[in-house]
Order: C-alpha cells, then structure tokens, then sequence
C-alpha cells in the first residue's frame, strides 16, 4: 500500500490532473500460479451460478418487482464488499460500532465473495504488487485474468495459511472473523439468505393472492432474480475494479500502476471506479476527488457518521492537505 502512497504527490491542496498515461507492458502470471490446478472451491459454485441464473431468461421466474429487488440488492450487496470488506476491513478508513462492522460483512459474505480474511489478504497483495507480476490479479497478463480467471487457478500465495496471516492478523484477531475462517460457514449463510428470498417472497405471494401455485411462483422469482442473478452481477462489478479500471478510464494521479477513473464502474460498484483516485490515496474513505466523481460509498459513510455510527473518517488527501494549510496560518 506504501509504495503508491510515497509516489502520488499532492500540492496546494488541489486534485492534480495527468495526462500522460502509463506504459502498459505484459507480464505473465504469479510465480506462484499453477495455471494447470483448478481452485474447485471457488470454480464449482462461479460456474454452478453463472449456469442456475440463466433460470432469469424463464418467462416463470420473471416478475418486474424481483427485477426491482435485484437493482437494489446489488447496491446493498455492494456496499457489503465497498464498505464492509473494502474500506472498514482492508483499509481501516473509518471506524463503525462492531456490530455494524460484522453485519457489512455478513452481506459481503452474501455476495458469495469468499472470508473477510482471504479478502483482505489478497486485495492488500493488490495494492502492495499492483500491476507487477505478484500482484494477485493483474490485467497485464490478461483482462480475463484480471476478471475472474485468477480465482479459478491455484495460487500457493493467496493460499498460504503464512500470508493470510501475513496481510491479514488484524482480521483474524477478531474472533468472528476467525471463526467465519476456520468453518468456512459462509456459504451456509448464502444458502440461507437465498432460501430467506425464496421463503419472503412465497409468505407476500400467499398473502396478495391467497394460492399456493401463485405463492410458490412469486417466491422463485425473487430467488432467480434477487439471489442468483444479483449475485453474478456483483461478481461482474467487483471483477469489474480488478479488470476494466486497471485499463480503461482517466487518471488524477500518477500513479505506479495503471489505475484508472471509470465513470461506467463507479456507477454500478457505489464508487469504486474511481480506482486511480483510490490508488493514489488507499487510506481515504472517499474516492470522490472531482464534483461528478461521485461516490455513493461515501454519501452512506457521510450519513453514518450524521447519526453517530461512524467515526475517525479519513478525508482524502488533498482536503487533509487543505485543512493542514489552513490550520498552519
Ligand atoms: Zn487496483
Ligand atoms: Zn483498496
């Protein structure tokens, strides 16, 4: 994480703008990748789902109201994996009670995106090696690589019981954490989420038309669309911050890899696009840098910290930069 950090220079308080734009060069994958070994435990259900979802194009399973859950399961799912795992886990930008911290968490965990530990350890692995041949997930070997190719392949690294205690102790120093690590409970909360959609959905279903057929319909429609579908779109958006914004986008920063701010991204990831801001300055709980680089992450970490459940907010660096100016004089 230092390595950006020491480069990135900030003056005057101000958002600097470059133009020139960063070498791209091929790198070949980890060395400690074997590309021949699948990684069936994360291969099987990325596959099992992507194969279950396409159930959405079943006219049975369609209702407009599980297409409406699904727009804002993926926002609430997102900020599970941009606020939860990504900002208060990976980056301590902020502080929140521990029984909120554990709940964001939860729904990082609904997003069937692995342990808060093995999260943490290999995005801290990213921003150490970014963009350099140990960089878990790089787009310079390949952007299908970067997207999702790196989970599907044995990597002793991201593997390796040493490293997650290496990038990850804090985490693991929370005996909640460490107990969703040793069980590997998680995908039982998923399966349990998803029956809760299935259950919610069959329980409004009987009460609107008092039959079960109609029930038993409502209630599949809303775990197609608001579990199994929502779930591969967030993959794609998170997948999404590891591919398209290492190569596509506009830089603030120059920075020592290829981040990149994409508006396409940010949209749909509640401010992660804006990646370049965020390499610049990991430690910020705010991506938003310029006035249309909003960051819907930060609106909530905002209104968090409005009703006294966030606390200790790391400002970016050009407003710590301009409040230490002003202070000085
Ligand atoms: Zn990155
Ligand atoms: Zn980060």
């Amino acid at each position: 994480m230092s390595t950006t950090l020491e480069k990135t220079k900030v003056s005057n308080g101000k958002v600097p703008h470059v133009s020139q734009t960063y070498e791209i060069h091929r790198l070949e994958v980890p060395t400690t990748v074997d590309r021949k070994r699948i990684l069936w435990i994360y291969a099987a259900p990325i596959v099992g789902i992507h194969i279950l979802a396409l159930l959405a194009f079943v006219p049975y399973f369609f209702s407009w109201t599980s297409v409406i859950v699904m727009l804002a399961s993926i926002e609430i799912y997102g900020l599970g994996i941009s606020l939860g795992y990504h900002r208060l886990l990976a980056h301590k930008s902020l502080k929140v009670p521990k029984w909120l911290e554990h709940g964001f968490a939860m729904f990082a965990a609904c997003s069937l995106q692995d342990t808060p530990a093995k999260w943490v350890a290999n995005h801290r692995m990213h921003h150490i090696y970014s963009d350099d041949r140990e960089d878990p997930h790089s787009p310079m070997v390949t952007f299908i690589w970067s997207h999702f190719e790196w989970l599907l392949k044995y990597n002793s690294a991201t593997r390796s019981i040493t490293n997650l205690q290496k990038y990850s102790r804090d985490i693991l120093e929370d005996p909640f954490y460490m107990k969703m690590e040793k069980t590997q409970i998680w995908p039982l909360i998923y399966l349990i989420h998803g029956i809760a959609y299935f259950l919610v959905g069959y329980g409004i279903g009987y009460w609107k038309y008092a039959d079960h057929a109609q029930a038993l319909q409502f209630g599949s429609s809303l775990f197609v669309w608001g579990v199994l579908v929502r779930t591969v779109v967030n993959w794609h958006v998170t997948w999404s911050v590891n591919s398209l914004t290492h190569l596509f986008g506009y830089r603030n920063y120059d920075t020592t890899d290829n981040s990149r701010n994409n508006w396409l991204v940010g949209l749909f990831a509640v401010g992660e696009g804006w990646h370049n801001n965020h390499h610049a300055d990991p430690a910020s709980a705010s991506v938003w840098h310029r006035w249309w680089e909003v960051d819907l992450t930060y609106v909530v970490i905002r209104m968090l910290k409005a009703v006294g459940l966030a606390w200790d907010v790391i400002e970016p660096r050009h407003k710590r930069v301009a409040n230490r100016d002003s202070a000085a004089r």
